[in-house]
């Protein structure tokens, strides 16, 4: 797998959202203001993914915001006779697309213009693994989406994500608003990448090495596997858990008061680690997976 850790990486923390809608589709804010959202909130990158179209935005006067060219493709795939969304970030050239038949065909659409295709919340498009299974160039999922989990509770899509991860996909995954602008569903889940340099191809390159993790807002601050033994510190938080595929894995919780680091003696058959923390107010954190010597 072609990942990087962003624990010991040089580089800065950069925190960005990497789905959002304008009314160039059916968000209900103009792009300029989705643009000046983010930016006055601290957020240091942004991709609008409108559906179907590339929204071109000029950044902030004081370039505070890099923008990434994105956009939400769509279809229903005949193969699986289900809908897919995929967002492509990161587009050269792609400026328009028609609902396709093909999930496939999408993800060869958006790495052929030099984007990251990223699976968009498949949990709650009711995509199952044997469907993701036989996509090739795929580079993450939408391991939480903050729209469809206000929308029906299907926003995490942590189990799928350990099924093909365990079948050997190496996805990488993703926390986004998929912000329409009807409620409110802005601002509450992020990337935070550890990028070289703060443009736009610095985070490119960190979310195509895997270089980040995604949050509602707990800080990851180290998770590494060393030999036999995965470690992990973050801001206070009341459950760590070290998830890996099937029964393996292991739950740190604090009966009373909050817990800010766990230690676990690998069993010896996890193919891959990842991390999860859980606050008070049950606000999630990920990391993306880290292979075992196993
Ligand atoms: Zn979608
Ligand atoms: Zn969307």
């Amino acid at each position: 797998m072609n990942s990087r850790s962003p624990f010991d990486s040089p580089g800065v923390w950069l925190k960005g959202n990497l789905h959002t809608h304008s009314t160039e589709s059916d968000g209900a804010r103009d792009p300029d203001d989705v643009v000046s959202w983010y930016a006055d909130r601290g957020y240091d990158f942004l991709a609008i993914t409108d559906h179907r179209t590339r929204t071109i935005v000029d950044p902030p006067e004081d370039n505070s915001l890099i923008m990434l060219p994105s956009m939400e493709l769509d279809g229903r795939d005949k193969s699986f006779g289900g809908e897919y969304h995929l967002t492509g970030i990161g587009l050269a050239s792609l400026d328009r697309t028609e609902s396709g038949t093909s999930l496939q065909a999408a993800v060869d659409q958006v790495k052929a213009d030099g984007g990251l295709a990223i699976l968009a919340h498949p949990n709650w498009l009711g995509i199952a693994p044997h469907q993701v299974f036989p996509i090739s160039g795929l580079d993450g999922l939408e391991v939480f989406n903050v729209n469809c989990e206000q929308g029906n509770g299907k926003g995490e899509s942590g189990q799928l994500w350990d099924h093909v991860f365990d079948a050997g996909m190496s996805l990488h995954g993703l926390a986004v608003d998929d912000a329409h602008w009807h409620g409110p569903d802005a601002g509450k889940a992020w990337v935070v990448v550890r990028s070289q340099t703060r443009t736009a191809e610095g985070v490119y390159d960190a979310l195509a090495t895997g270089c980040f993790y995604s949050t509602q807002g707990p800080e990851i601050h180290s998770f590494t596997v060393d030999g036999n033994v995965a470690r992990a510190r973050c801001s206070p938080v009341v459950d760590i858990r070290f998830v890996s595929q099937g029964k393996f894995g292991r739950r740190f919780t604090s009966e009373n008061g909050e817990i800010e680091e766990a230690e676990f003696v690998l069993y010896g058959q996890e193919k891959y680690v990842r991390l999860v923390c859980i606050d008070r107010e049950g606000r999630m954190a990920w990391s993306n997976p880290v292979m075992t010597a196993a």
